[in-house]
């Protein structure tokens, strides 16, 4: 471990012991809080470790026969469902392990109101993401007019986006400026200019497939984002925790984990970083919902009827020279499926592919075995009534609490019409990578001591919030989403050279058919090195459409 890690690892105990002591300061520890009712929900860990245990071996109870077989039921295998049927391909089953479609991209209801699984927003697509561009036009979210692209009012995140508290008060927006002195104004702008010259250098491509793979992204992805600002001189605690919490919001881990090209590549694959002199904190275009992008795999799904086979556990899959066989637990009855096809689209996660199919590919293999992947806790308050506020900027669709271990939460009813504010539910998020035993912790410690530890941290900022919580629902993501962790671009960029080699794909984006597993494509945002909506679409998109 260099010496710029030991010092952040300091900085960032020092931030949590900080945050600790306001949260006692404030008086909010937890008391009172049994009339809370609640427990896990969303994901069914049961399922998935349904593939630690041996396989049956037995014949299967039921046989099917299709052309196409999808495996797994994220966003990446809903965009290659609908880019086989937009082909005119209806003969394909795909194979679910929840009960919905959606992976992380699903929504849930508590108490009679949507809220997010997983992922609560898509940031309005780029020119590279055409094919997330073109959904969003068939779903009428985004069309032309009067020569200039408009978005559907409703679902475009309406004003106030983001606040902070921090020192006792809310401000606008994510970045620390209250309070701050000249030194961190300066850091920031320095920032800036670092993320301006990376955008002139080369190209920050979202999906990840279109970037440059320039030099000077490889000697980003070399490092981690951590030890690139110490080399840069950028030490400001105020922007080290900015950054990490960026980091730790769209990759799960902080500017410890992941490599100097993906701190980088969150900002200059978007709008780049303004700092507060510059204009910044003015609100980003993206698109939002009450269940999250829900709403998308929802409408992604819905076309699929009866193609749709949730609660199968994919659990084997054989790939040969005349077809691929493909074996599923059926959760409800318990019977085992086969399903023979032409081919299939394997949009599991890249561990999890690795571990069911037969002969796994060498590359397959090498992503699985350097994949991190990491684990997330989220939390469903269901509230009875508007919480008071403390001083300063207006409830928003996002809440940041400065220093403390979870990232804040998003309100379900920030899109509401309604004229008065009325009961919610409140998701807040919190990434564990970086938490000693993270993986551990999440999964071993009961509901009520989550419980307590989250009312005890939004309580900072919301003493009212015990009080008027009435239920609380956990959902935990063991293995939520690949890290980009330093040499994640090295990796993508050979995976597309063996791909691009064997010109197997007709569409626009390379797609991942290996030599050895003729027969079986690709798609998962495993695969990007990172998780957004705009990944996984593209990828599931191009399968689909290469298989079609
Ligand atoms: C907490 C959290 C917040 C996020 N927030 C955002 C956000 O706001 N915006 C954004 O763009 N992205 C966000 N993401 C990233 C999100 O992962 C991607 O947007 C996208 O949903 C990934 O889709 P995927 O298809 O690649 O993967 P997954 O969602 O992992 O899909 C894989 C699917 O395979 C299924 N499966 C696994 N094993 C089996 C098996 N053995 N048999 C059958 N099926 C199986 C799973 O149940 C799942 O449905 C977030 C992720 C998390 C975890």
């Amino acid at each position: 471990m260099g010496a710029g890690a030991r010092v952040s690892t300091g900085w960032r105990r020092r931030s949590l012991l900080a945050a600790g002591a306001a949260l006692a300061a404030a008086g909010c520890a937890p008391r009172g809080l049994a009339h809370i009712e609640g427990g896990f929900a969303g994901v069914s860990h049961e399922r998935g470790h349904r593939l630690r245990q041996p396989w049956p071996t037995r014949a299967p109870d039921v046989t099917h026969r299709v052309h196409t077989v999808i495996a797994g039921g994220g966003v990446a295998a809903l965009a290659a469902a609908r880019a086989l049927r937009l082909a005119g391909h209806d003969d394909f089953a795909l194979l679910e392990l929840e009960d919905t479609a959606g992976g992380n991209s699903r929504g849930m209801q508590v108490g009679g109101i949507a809220c997010p699984v997983g992922a609560h927003y898509l940031p309005l697509p780029g020119d590279d993401a055409r094919a997330v561009q073109e959904l969003l036009e068939e779903l009428g979210l985004r069309r032309r007019v009067a020569g200039r692209w408009q978005y559907d009012e409703r679902a475009l995140c309406h004003s106030p986006q983001e606040r902070l508290f921090i020192d006792g008060h809310w401000q606008d927006g994510l970045l620390p400026v209250q309070g701050v002195g000249a030194a961190t104004l300066a850091q920031y702008r320095r920032f800036a200019d670092a993320v301006a010259a990376a955008r002139r250098a080369a190209h920050y491509a979202i999906p990840v497939q279109k970037s440059t793979f320039a030099p000077v992204q490889f000697a980003q992805d070399a490092i981690t984002f951590e030890v690139w600002l110490d080399t840069q001189g950028l030490t400001d605690a105020h922007l080290r925790w900015y950054l990490d919490y960026c980091c730790r919001d769209d990759y799960g881990a902080g500017i410890a984990s992941v490599s100097a090209w993906a701190g980088l590549h969150y900002f200059a694959s978007r709008h780049g970083f303004a700092a507060p002199s510059e204009g910044g904190g003015d609100d980003a275009g993206l698109l939002t919902w009450p269940e999250g992008n829900g709403w998308l795999s929802q409408r992604l799904a819905a076309p699929l009827e009866g193609r749709l086979r949730a609660g199968r556990v994919v659990g084997r899959i054989e790939h040969g020279r005349h077809g691929v066989s493909v074996d599923a637990l059926d959760v409800a009855s318990g019977r085992l499926e086969r399903w023979q096809a032409r081919q299939a689209i394997v949009a599991l996660p890249a561990w999890v592919a690795a571990r069911v199919i037969e002969s796994p590919p060498e590359a397959l293999r090498q992503r699985a075995a350097s994949l991190r992947t990491a684990p997330w806790l989220l939390a469903q308050l269901q509230l009875r009534a508007p919480l008071d506020d403390r001083p300063g900027a207006a409830p928003s669709w996002d809440n940041v609490l400065y220093g403390a271990p979870g990232l804040g939460y998003v309100d379900a009813r920030h899109q509401s019409l309604a004229p008065v504010p009325g009961p919610t539910v409140l998701t807040y998020y919190r990434a564990l990578d970086g938490e000693p035993g993270g993986r551990e912790r999440l999964l071993q410690t009961p509901w009520s001591a989550w419980r307590d530890t989250i009312v005890a941290e939004l309580g900072a900022a919301h003493p009212d919030l015990g009080q008027k919580t009435a239920r609380m629902e956990l959902v935990r993501h063991g293995h939520a989403m690949a890290i980009p962790a330093p040499g994640t671009l090295q990796e993508i960029s050979r995976l597309r050279t063996s791909i691009q080699r064997q010109k197997l794909s007709q569409s626009e984006h390379p797609t991942l058919i290996f030599d050895a597993a003729p027969r079986l494509a690709f798609a998962h945002a495993d695969w990007s090195g990172y998780s957004v909506f705009e990944e996984a679409f593209t990828l599931g998109h191009a399968a689909g459409a290469a298989l079609s």
